[in-house]
């Protein structure tokens, strides 16, 4: 055994580096704490385009029983605690992607709405507040795009008195989402958790009336823009490919979803998804593709800034975090 491991790290530490320099520094008031975040916003590009990530928060709650289907409430825990989270909480972050690519200005969901900074006293509900702070004026956003109708995904575009958070913008939404949801009829053939979905988002829908739009997968929906079926999370659940010269990135949405990581780690399990066999076929090809590929992945509910690779690991995936620039 070396030196080192054997007086221990904290000991080596205080013995050799701190306490020489302590002893040299002179004393001080001490400094008030911050007590405050920092704006979550962050940048990078993308061939020509510049992407900015902006965060809506992260949400913290204690590990629901059935938090995945059919997996016991200690094996999720063991497994988060494998991808060092807090094996006796869920934590979902939420991070949406606004791409200018120099003539147009284009936001990818909407985070989960300012009404929910106060009910969840400040820890969702920040996006609009770090556009802000990214300099990014919601009256100047061309195009909005929609992956899928989960609250967490729609109810940002609409403002915490209920008004248009995007006023200049045409909305974006998948046909086949679209189609699904808007039929009431579709509720009984939809799981209980579901089910709330449906009121939901003809509340939105009818506040942006003649506003939205809807586009077909597998199609180049706006220049550079290519929107992808990647159906189970929801019935017409759609990622975007997002291509500049050479350059290309995925804008996953919630191929996997909640405490995403979770379900990149273990892809045969089904969390938040509408039809858990379809999201996990779903995610299984994509991510094969996303690894051969070496393709860059925005993940909505990843770690801010929420953006990286993905490896196989196993019989699953893992994510593989971008290095934070100090140049765009
Ligand atoms: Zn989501």
């Amino acid at each position: 055994m070396n030196e080192l491991s054997r007086r221990g790290l904290l000991g080596a530490a205080a013995a050799t580096a701190l306490a020489p320099l302590t002893a040299s520094w002179p004393a001080q008031a001490a400094a008030p704490l911050a007590g405050k975040q920092a704006s979550g916003f962050y940048r990078y590009k993308v061939g020509s385009f510049e992407v900015t990530a902006v965060f809506d928060g992260l949400r913290t709650i204690p590990l629901p029983d059935n938090h995945v289907r059919g997996i016991s409430k200690q094996e999720v825990s063991d497994a988060l605690g494998a991808v060092y989270f807090d094996k006796d909480n869920a934590s979902t972050p939420i991070t949406p992607a606004v791409v200018n690519t120099g003539s147009k200005l284009v936001v990818i969901d909407t985070g989960i709405g300012p009404a929910m900074l106060a009910t969840t006293k400040g820890a969702f509900g920040n996006h609009q507040s770090n556009l802000e702070a990214a300099g990014i004026d919601r009256n100047n956003v061309d195009v909005v795009i929609i992956s899928h109708f989960h609250g967490d995904h729609i109810n940002g575009l609409l403002t915490a008195d209920g008004k248009l958070s995007y006023p200049n913008a045409e909305i974006m939404v998948p046909a086949a989402e679209w189609k699904f949801w808007t039929d009431e009829s579709n509720s009984t053939r939809s799981p209980e958790g579901q089910r709330p979905n449906f009121a939901n988002i003809k509340r939105v829908f009818t506040a942006l009336g003649n506003k939205v739009t809807q586009y077909e997968a597998g199609k180049e929906i706006i220049p550079g823009f290519t929107a992808m079926a990647t159906y189970g999370h929801t019935p017409g659940h759609t990622s975007t490919l997002v291509s500049s010269g050479s350059a290309t990135l995925l804008i996953q949405a919630d191929v996997t979803a909640g405490t995403a990581l979770l379900f990149v780690r273990n892809p045969g399990w089904h969390g938040p998804d509408f039809d858990g066999p379809m999201a996990e076929a779903t995610r299984r090809k994509l991510y094969d593709q996303v690894v051969a590929d070496k393709l860059l992945v925005q993940g909505y509910h990843f770690p801010f800034p929420a953006v990286g690779n993905i490896d196989k690991d196993g019989g699953g995936y893992r994510f593989v975090p971008a290095m934070w620039s100090p140049s765009i």
